[in-house]
């Protein structure tokens, strides 16, 4: 058991930890990788009150502000989209 053994290639871009056994082995533990933030669909700017997630933890669910589209657009986003919604219903649509 000289040898390094060569990992599988789903974990060779990942990023690797030595982690000591109590034993006194050096182990390589894969570090899960962690996804970039939620961004707002219209100004693609990352959305606020989100952590960097790893896939797990995405699975388990984290939620999101409870106004409507929260999760989705940033509230500078949906303030002027109501507004212009708000606009179009009094003057019309032009
Ligand atoms: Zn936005």
């Amino acid at each position: 058991m000289g040898s390094r053994a060569v990992p599988r290639p789903a974990l060779r871009r990942a990023k690797w930890k030595l982690v000591r056994t109590p034993g006194g082995r050096l182990v390589v533990r894969v570090v899960d990788k962690k996804h970039d933030y939620p961004k707002c669909a219209i100004c693609k700017r990352p959305l606020h009150g989100f952590p960097k997630m790893t896939a797990r933890e995405e699975r388990r669910g984290h939620r999101p502000p409870t106004r409507v589209y929260g999760g989705y657009l940033c509230s500078d986003c949906l303030r002027s989209a109501l507004k212009a919604a708000v606009d179009a219903a009094y003057w019309g649509v032009k």
